[in-house]
């Protein structure tokens, strides 16, 4: 029987890396302008960071995690608790306050897959530690516009503050008055969330739980007053920024540990899968890990979803390039010498492919042109000993002698400055 792929995890095949390279390619770019250092950690972490953090009564925790129970550890489901965890480890702060930080991978949840939502997917994460002040939030927020704006991607972005732990308890004793006295119109998930999540039931998917929820009290309007400045000074960093937005007090995260603000880039173009990325504030979230009091704000992007929005914009974009600067054409007994000028080729840093079947002249170019080559060479018997072989120019078809004297260092050193003098 033959093995395939675990349902939910997805092979990037040549074709599509192009365009999955461009996408993080262009990230690292964006988030160097904005002073973020990358940061890299392992996979599998104690399940204890997840449920401490991400919080026990959450989706993610209660059923997404892949946990080796026997060993009490998980595969990530996100990265801010794994780069919070290395963070305090390390002590980041004691050299640095403030730490602008940034990594890319994959993670892990058991979901039911479908259009942009896998099992293994990957997300590009950005956090800025150790600062509290509102204009960090905006930033932050602008530089995931400007990631989305510069690949060309439309997206709404919907903001929203959850409070602290001054004001949410009492919004949330409202919140479950209200609810309660609603149960049976609510779906059983939100039956039961009333209890152990309730803010999770304003941002059920279910039409006739969104109805519900139309009239309930609002976070907004129960923020206390240091929150309510927080978000009012958000609100006009990012008007300073020329970045539009949209209050959703329906807005809530799946993930217990965020404060404030809180935010979404949506798109309309994935169907059910809206969001393309989103983050918010986590002031309590180190100290709660056992670390210093420092909040922190970042935000996630899922790279399956900008990469699936670009194909769709325009599938045939990622296929256009070059794969090879020369293909080299060897015909009867030339393979030794052909070979050894492929390896001077990309020694001068040009891509050289050669192909050692001794096939047909006609044969090897049709090879040449499906590997998108720009040039190919020819060398045969005839061309050795005449001390010229057949330079092929792909896009034009024009051909032309290229002298083979010299050393093959010093040939190649010519190929590679003609390939220069090229235009794209
Ligand atoms: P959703 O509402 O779509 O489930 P989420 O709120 O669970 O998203 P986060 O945990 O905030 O998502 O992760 C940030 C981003 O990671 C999402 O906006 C999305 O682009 C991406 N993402 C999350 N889960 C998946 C998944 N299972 N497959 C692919 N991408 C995902
Ligand atoms: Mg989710």
């Amino acid at each position: 029987m033959k093995i395939q792929a675990i349902n939910g995890f997805k092979d990037i095949l040549p074709d599509n890396a192009g365009l999955w390279r461009r996408v993080e390619q262009l990230a690292r770019n964006i988030f160097d302008r904005f002073g973020l250092r990358e940061i890299r950690m392992p996979i599998l972490e104690k399940t204890e960071l997840f449920t401490r953090s991400i919080g026990a009564a959450t989706d993610v925790v209660e059923k997404e995690m892949y946990t080796f129970a026997d060993k009490g550890i998980t595969m990530r489901p996100e990265a801010t608790a794994s780069i919070m965890r290395a963070f305090i480890e390390h002590g980041l702060h004691v050299r640095q306050p403030v730490q602008r930080l940034y990594t890319i991978g994959p993670m892990f949840r058991h979901e039911r897959p479908q259009k942009g939502r896998l099992r293994q997917f990957h997300q590009l994460n950005a956090e800025v530690i150790g600062a509290a002040e509102p204009h960090v939030d905006a930033e932050l927020i602008a530089m995931g516009r400007m990631l989305l704006d510069e690949l060309d991607l439309q997206a709404s972005l919907e903001l929203n503050s959850l409070g602290c732990p001054a004001c949410r308890p009492p919004f949330k004793t409202d919140l479950i008055h209200y609810l309660e006295q609603r149960l049976e119109g609510l779906c059983s998930d939100c039956q039961r969330r009333t209890h152990t999540n309730p803010m999770r039931v304003l941002d059920c998917k279910k039409t006739s739980c969104r109805q519900l929820v139309l009239e309930a009290p609002s976070m907004l309007t129960a923020l206390c007053a240091d929150c309510d400045e927080h978000f009012q000074a958000v609100q006009g960093a990012l008007r300073n920024l020329d970045i539009t937005f949209r209050l959703n007090p329906f807005m809530v995260r799946g993930l217990d540990y965020y404060t404030r603000t809180t935010f979404e880039f949506l798109t309309t173009d994935l169907g059910a899968q809206a969001a393309v990325g989103a983050g918010g504030r986590y002031d309590g979230l180190i100290e709660q890990l056992g670390g210093p009091s420092l909040g922190g704000i970042g935000f996630a992007m899922g790279l399956e979803r900008l990469v699936l929005l670009l194909e769709q914009r325009d599938h045939s974009e990622h296929l256009g390039a070059d794969t090879t600067d020369f293909a080299l054409v060897s015909l009867g007994t030339t393979i030794d010498a052909v070979s050894l000028l492929a390896h001077h080729l990309r020694r001068q840093g040009c891509r050289a492919a050669i192909d050692y079947s001794g096939r047909s002249l006609k044969a090897q170019l049709k090879q040449a042109d499906r590997a998108r080559a720009r040039f190919a060479l020819i060398i045969g018997d005839d061309e050795w000993t005449r001390g010229e072989a057949v330079l092929r120019n792909m896009r034009t078809q024009q051909q032309q002698p290229f002298p083979l004297s010299g050393s093959p260092e010093q040939q190649s050193q010519r190929l590679a400055e003609l390939l220069r003098s090229q235009p794209d």
